[in-house]
């Protein structure tokens, strides 16, 4: 077979006719003729108003920051427990690199000069706060905020993704913005797992491919913002421009965007801590002792990198470096009590949702810390916790007249006891609530289908018997007896003309056997005596 009779791949065609489409200017989708009007498109350069204050603003923002490191480290104070140093760092590191993007802005010709960029080197086990850390100084700066596993890209981008992807996700979170992305930042994780073959781990020479590739990014390239294989990417661009919208740029450079990578680097804490002990024989003074793994990374050099696995080059770019602690029983407490982000705030406002509140004892918040510390996954082993512990507070209150609970430390080991027991302790007043949904269906059913059906008292006692034996809702189970209940009702109302039914406590027993006797009873003659039920 000749090359030019081979079969051609579906993508690439595709893609050359989307491109000639677009060069022509001839997009059969959403053409003013057929789909969006002229009158609502937007015209070129009239994006929606709000789209451009908001833009505008993020933007402006940028181009007067002047935000101090002090005042970032406070900020992170805020949602942030511990992780000093880090905060510290990274806090200079931010002033350093917005204040050299505004100083770019103001005088382009700067963007010429030499300048080492401030991309960070974040180590620490999981769950302390890395990740959290970034994104709060995204957010208080305004800028667009991506974060992917270094473990997914691979040397080529064809199995697993391309780190170029990066720069094309950034420029989705900021909504197509490019010129907001351009200023964005990107967290890379787990960068430790792509350390080359010569390193500890052991892996194969793909981590190095990965490396050189991301050393492109952080140094200073122009990215294809229509990536080969991003189709749906090129059909919005196509589309966007039909619609009138602002052409985006093809390309975006990296130069201003700030890279953070971490990991958690288990394995070089003890490397380090061998190097320096082994530095230190001989020496009068044993220097500082390394308690634990955070103290071994913070001595971190660029040697110990390069013997991990890393190429000097990337070393070399990422040239502000910080080991984040792990967190101990008090610091788990201390974010519960005082983290403004924290994941006990969240499960408040999801209680609240349902007009409930509750109050959590000290000794029950201390025994929480305890048992997620044992997890062994930093903060994150709160959020186990937590789920564990309100689950079933979550599933039955709504559906009780409970508006406020207390945990106490004994509940923690048994929460679903407990729960059982606030209910018994409240049965009386949930026989209430539950009469008050039969109320509830009742309006439903006359809203949906015209009818009103009253529920006689023995009727009510039989419904909210039989929704507490059986655990279900009084919602479900109106539901499994009245679902074709109207049809019935609508010819015994064409035949006797009432629209008002009593159910009494038969129905609730056999609703389909009552139904089948009111419509027969509805065809007889009106001297015959009726069923009594229907009026
Ligand atoms: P990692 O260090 O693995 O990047 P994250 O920053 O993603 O961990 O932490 C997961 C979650 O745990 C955060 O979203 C945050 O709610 C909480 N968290 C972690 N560390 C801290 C901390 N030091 N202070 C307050 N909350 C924290």
């Amino acid at each position: 077979m000749s090359d030019k009779d081979e079969p051609k791949n579906p993508i690439e065609e595709f893609q050359r006719h989307l491109q000639q489409m677009m060069r022509s200017g001839n997009i059969p989708f959403f053409t003013p003729q057929s789909g969006v009007s002229p009158s609502s498109a937007p015209k070129r350069g009239e994006a929606a108003e709000g789209e451009e204050d908001k833009h505008e603003t993020a933007l402006r923002r940028i181009r007067e920051f002047n935000l101090r490191p002090r005042e970032i480290r406070d900020h992170l104070d805020r949602f942030v427990i511990r992780q000093d140093e880090a905060k510290k760092v990274l806090s200079v590191a931010i002033c350093d690199h917005y204040n050299h993007v505004r100083q770019c802005l103001e005088k382009p010709e700067l963007r010429e000069k030499d300048y080492a960029k401030q991309n960070v080197l974040l180590l620490g086990p999981t769950g302390v706060g890395k990740t959290y850390l970034m994104r709060n100084i995204a957010r208080l700066i305004g800028v667009p905020f991506v974060k992917a596993d270094a473990t997914k890209f691979s040397e080529t981008g064809y199995v697993g993704g391309d780190v170029e992807d990066l720069v094309r996700d950034l420029v989705r979170t900021a909504e197509g913005d490019t010129e907001l992305a351009q200023y964005g930042i990107i967290y890379i994780d787990e960068i430790d797992k792509i350390a080359g073959a010569a390193g500890l781990q052991g892996r194969d020479v793909s981590g190095r491919g990965v490396q050189t590739n991301l050393l492109k990014l952080l140094e200073e390239t122009d990215v294809n913002l229509h990536s080969q294989t991003d189709l749906l990417g090129q059909m919005q661009a196509a589309m966007e421009m039909q619609r009138g919208g602002r052409p985006r740029p093809r390309t975006m450079n990296t130069r201003h965007i700030l890279f953070i990578v971490s990991g958690a680097f288990d394995k070089l804490a003890e490397q380090v801590r061998r190097r320096v002990e082994k530095s230190q024989v001989g020496f009068a003074h044993p220097g500082r002792r390394l308690e634990d793994d955070t103290d071994a990374l913070a001595l971190v050099q660029t040697t110990d990198l390069v013997q991990y696995g890393f190429e000097p080059e990337f070393v070399g770019r990422l040239p502000v470096r910080v080991a984040c602690h792990s967190l101990k029983p008090d610091d788990l407490e201390k974010i519960l009590l005082t983290s403004e982000g924290s994941v006990l705030t969240q499960y408040r406002s999801d209680f609240a949702g349902y007009g409930i509140d509750f109050t959590i004892e000290p000794a029950a918040l201390r025994r929480v810390a305890e048992i997620a510390y044992a997890e062994g996954t930093g903060a994150r082993g709160l959020m186990t916790v937590l789920e564990r512990l309100f689950r079933d507070f979550k599933f039955e209150l709504p559906s009780t007249a409970i508006r406020a609970f207390t945990i106490t430390r004994e509940m923690i080991d048994d929460p679903r006891a407990q729960v059982r027991t606030l209910l018994r302790a409240n049965s009386e007043a949930q026989r209430e609530v539950l009469r008050g949904e039969i109320a509830e269906f009742s309006r439903r059913f006359h809203r949906d289908h015209g009818f009103d059906l009253e529920f006689a008292d023995d009727a009510l006692t039989a419904l909210v018997d039989e929704s507490l034996a059986r655990d279900k809702t009084i919602r479900g189970l109106c539901e499994e007896k009245f679902r074709d209940f109207h049809h019935g009702l609508k010819l015994v109302a064409r035949n006797s003309g009432s629209t008002k039914f009593t159910i009494n406590a038969a129905v609730i027993q056999n609703p389909e056997k009552e139904l089948s006797r009111w419509v027969v009873a509805s065809y007889r003659p009106p001297e015959e005596p009726a069923a009594p039920t229907p009026q």
